[in-house]
């Protein structure tokens, strides 16, 4: 592949230059063939290699420390468990392999799990993991998972998975490049967090060879293979620029021209609040309170809640927040609200419609808020997930009204919404665009689904046609349109945002500065004319690189 370029898509606007480390392939499931070895023999290598993964993801743990550590000290503990190591024990004495064993024995303990539901339904994946790694131990093979070299690399993957991403040595992955995944994937979210160079789905990641050198240019999607001296040292130069771009610019969000676009931060709990003011987060857009109730098998009570609003709106004394409702369904189920399987999740009882469903969990909720909101100084809003009527937004609104909440908005996340925001917003105090959401409704591909992520790209001119609808609502009846989704991370699309219409831009905290360095750029005009580009593309790569070169010429 020397010389050549593979297109995907960017995260962020990073460039980074390094050598290739591939992450392993899962292992293949052990064959069936009856060992050589005898019993005792088999049982011997198991038993050493559950003991020795164990310590390995022990002593993972302990570097990695944080939450990671109690991830890992309960994986180790799983390859560790008496009743699995029986288990395997007996599988072995009916003349299987150890791998085969191990393969059967942890196998039939995740169906057990799954079986279980709930928590221990989500440590199922974790199982797996364990599993691998002890076949990988018995083959002599690398371990699946995250490599661990001594020097610094351009991490290539299929795709990261959550326990992959806890355990990112930072100091070393200068880039991130996955094959599979869109700009709404958990890499993606995971790279702007963390401010990592990415660029996802990119079709031919997988045939790139460990130790090869590529340049990873997220602003414009491309990886070039083997890169020349002129495109390495420029690569290297444009990533020093960027550095010295992002450490220039501080203060309020704001225009060249000196329009104030107020950058805002999306937080799942008060823990990440002092991070976020201390990237500037001018206030909070999103504060996703479902997250703070995952594990939660029971509706959490108004104390309960309160506790948690209290902490973040002190956190924020003086400044905005915006609290939204409990989001539940598809992708985040809280089983003390929408427990019932549906064949369509997305398409379900979801957001506002399971809260409809559960009146007084919401109304808990809202008591709660307005608690909290009665002890602490902040700019208190609240709004409601998944709204797709006009309806809906009278119930909603009146609901918070009624509980003494005095800002009450809905998020725009389904076209219908958009198309009739100026309706919504004579009823709503402010909208909030989720992007994530409104992408997945317009473009009818679910944000979960690897082979439909190509789609997953709000940059596409009818999501932007439909943001559009949303700033002209806001405009005409002068009430704020924020954005929320991860398009706002994106620094180049946050500029055609405000260029429809956007009032605040709403993101992970990680990626504040370069939104900023970048809105710092352009004026709300030359906003405006990016915002006409994209929509008068054909489709989000055209939109894309349509605005990257405007933007190119402009300063
Ligand atoms: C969105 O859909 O864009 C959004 C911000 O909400 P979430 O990602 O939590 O669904
Ligand atoms: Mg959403």
């Amino acid at each position: 592949m020397s010389g050549s370029t593979l297109q995907g898509t960017g995260i962020g606007r990073g460039i980074a230059v390094g050598p290739v480390l591939r992450m392993p392939d899962p292992l293949p499931e052990p064959d069936e063939t009856p060992s050589a070895l005898t019993p005792d023999a088999e049982k011997e290598r198991a038993r050493a290699s559950l003991a020795a993964t164990a310590a390995i993801i022990r002593h993972r743990g302990e570097r990695a420390g944080g939450s990671a550590k109690d991830v890992l000290e309960a994986q180790a503990f799983m390859a560790e468990d008496p009743t699995l190591i029986d288990d395997v024990g007996e599988r072995i004495d009916t003349g299987k392999t150890a791998e085969r064993a191990v393969f059967e024995a942890f196998a039939a303990f995740r169906e057990l799990l799954l079986s279980m539901g709930g928590y221990m339904g989500e440590r199922a994946t974790d199982l797996d993991d364990v599993s691998q790694r002890v076949v990988a131990h018995l083959r002599g093979v690398a371990a699946p998972g995250v490599p661990d070299p001594e020097h610094p690399f351009v991490l290539v993957a299929r795709d990261l998975a959550p326990a992959d991403t806890a355990l990112l040595d930072l100091s070393k992955v200068l880039a991130l490049v996955t094959s599979d995944g869109g700009p709404t994937s958990h890499t993606a979210i995971l790279a702007r967090e963390k401010s990592i160079v990415a660029v996802v789905g990119v079709a031919d990641a997988l045939g790139l060879a460990d130790g090869t050198e590529i340049v990873v240019d997220a602003s414009t999607g491309v990886v070039t293979v083997s890169p020349s001296d002129e495109e390495r040292d420029a690569a290297v130069a444009r990533a020093a620029e960027l550095k010295a771009a992002r450490n220039a610019a501080t203060g309020p969000g704001t225009l060249a021209d000196g329009t104030l676009v107020p950058l805002l931060a999306n937080l799942g709990s008060a823990d990440g609040a002092a991070d976020a003011l201390e990237k500037g987060a001018e206030g909070v857009g999103l504060f996703r309170t479902e997250f703070l109730f995952l594990d939660s098998t029971s509706a959490p009570t108004v104390e309960e809640q309160k506790t948690q609003y209290v902490r973040l709106l002190h956190a924020f004394a003086g400044k905005k927040v915006v609290v939204r409702a409990l989001d539940a369904g598809a992708d985040k189920p809280l089983s003390f609200l929408n427990d019932a399987p549906e064949e369509n999740p997305a398409l379900g009882l979801r957001g506002l419609r399971a809260l409809r469903a559960n009146e007084p969990i919401l109304r808990d909720q809202l008591a709660a808020l307005a608690a909290a909101d009665a002890q602490t100084d902040a700019d208190l809003w609240v709004m409601a997930p998944m709204v797709s009527t006009v309806e809906e937004t009278r119930y909603f609104t009146a609901l918070a009204r009624e509980a003494g909440l005095k800002t009450a908005g809905v998020m725009v996340e389904v076209p219908s919404s958009a198309l009739l925001a100026d309706r919504i917003l004579a009823d709503a105090d402010f909208a909030s665009i989720g992007t994530n959401d409104l992408t997945q409704y317009t473009l009818a591909a679910d944000r979960l689904l690897g082979s439909v992520a190509s789609f997953q790209d709000p940059w596409h001119p009818a999501v932007l046609k439909l943001v559009g609808e949303v700033g002209k609502a806001g405009q005409a009846t002068g009430k704020p349109v924020g954005i929320c989704g991860e398009a706002a991370a994106d620094p180049l699309l946050a500029v055609v945002l405000v260029g429809l219409g956007a009032t605040t831009l709403s993101m992970s905290p990680s990626a504040l500065a370069d939104v900023r360095a970048e809105l710092s750029r352009f004026t709300r005009e030359d906003a405006r004319r990016f915002a006409e580009l994209a929509l008068s593309a054909n489709s989000a790569v055209e939109a894309r690189a349509a605005v990257t070169s405007a933007a190119a010429t402009t300063e």
